[in-house]
């Protein structure tokens, strides 16, 4: 028989612990969360007011999947530990709470590439791909994270939208750069027009990759020591030298760096002709805030899946 465990100070129903989940964050303008039955969407001001527009982020809270704690969660991803009529579910739940109700939604087979993908209506057939981009009203453009960076672009004078995942080797292929380049290339897009939206996404602060990547990166551009924490190659002074046997310059190389994929994506956007003032990057930390939002780093395998979507309405929401 499963007992309560003793170190809970919660009171709860037997056989249903109480999840244990980290305070909510604060969430600071232009980005804002909205309650709706029970879900709550993340929205970003400057998107929020094209009436032609629709966008939003999930997060965890609500839904009709089940965790082992008994936390019911908006896991939007059809993952091994969940049963597919939940996640169709919270799929739908998501749409209402976002106002997209009965909009196709077309997510590609992501596999961490640089593909970018012009959909001028949904495929018939799974595509795969990292990110797609449409200016065709009435289709839903998503993506599936759970710790890699969501991108959503929206360009309101040529009305096209992308969704873009952008995890590190999606990063280094250049992923963001090149949709906005597809944008140019298919509508005309001018990128000092185009809005980007980075939301919920794993932080500087939770993000260890071994440094290998540092290498990778820096081959690749020419700011990318600004994306990694405590880079050290061992060449220069440390203080602390003399507490381990080793002579000057043989310091052994860091195993791990952190890195900070929003900072890269967000250059990468810089680059491509974005305006700073009109990328935003929300800052918060998925493996932070577990509470609120799904990490695999955090939970691995039994981790759910967030959605971020972006598309241009059948019908134009009316001022009223
Ligand atoms: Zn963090």
């Amino acid at each position: 028989m499963p007992t309560a465990a003793k170190s809970s100070r919660l009171r709860r129903l037997p056989g249903k612990p109480a999840p244990r989940l980290p305070p909510r964050p604060a969430i600071a303008a232009p980005w804002s969360l909205r309650a709706v039955q029970g879900t709550q969407i993340l929205e970003l001001a400057p998107l929020k007011k094209f009436p032609w527009l629709v966008h939003g982020f999930s997060t965890r809270a609500g839904g009709a999947s089940i965790l082992n704690s008994g936390e019911q969660v908006l896991n939007l991803g059809f993952t091994d530990w969940d049963q597919r009529e939940n996640v169709l579910k919270n799929r739908k739940a998501f749409q209402a709470a976002i106002g997209a109700t009965g909009s196709p939604l077309v997510l590609l087979q992501q596999f961490h590439s640089a593909i970018a993908l012009f959909l001028a209506a949904p495929p018939m057939e799974p595509r795969k791909g990292d990110a797609s981009f449409t200016n065709s009203r009435g289709m839903l453009l998503g993506v599936q994270t759970a710790d890699c960076v969501p991108i959503l672009l929206v360009d309101p004078k040529k009305r096209a939208v992308a969704a873009i995942h952008a995890g590190w080797r999606g990063t280094l292929a250049r992923i963001a750069e090149k949709t906005v380049g597809e944008m140019r290339k298919h509508f005309g897009s001018n990128p000092a027009h185009i809005l980007a939206a980075l939301g919920p996404a794993i932080g500087r602060c939770c993000y260890e990759v071994g440094t290998e990547l540092v290498s990778e990166f820096t081959s690749q551009f020419a700011d990318a020591a600004e994306y990694f924490d405590e880079l050290r190659t061992g060449e220069e002074p440390n203080p602390l030298q003399w507490l381990n046997m080793m002579p000057p310059g043989h310091q052994p190389l860091p195993k791990n760096v952190r890195l900070d994929l929003r900072k890269a994506n967000r250059s990468q956007l810089l680059a491509a002709g974005l305006r700073d003032a009109n990328i935003f990057v929300s800052n918060l930390c998925t493996a932070c805030h577990t509470g609120l939002f799904f990490s695999y780093r955090q939970a691995g395998a039994k981790s759910g899946r967030l959605f971020s979507v972006v598309g241009l309405r059948q019908a134009e929401l009316s001022s009223s």
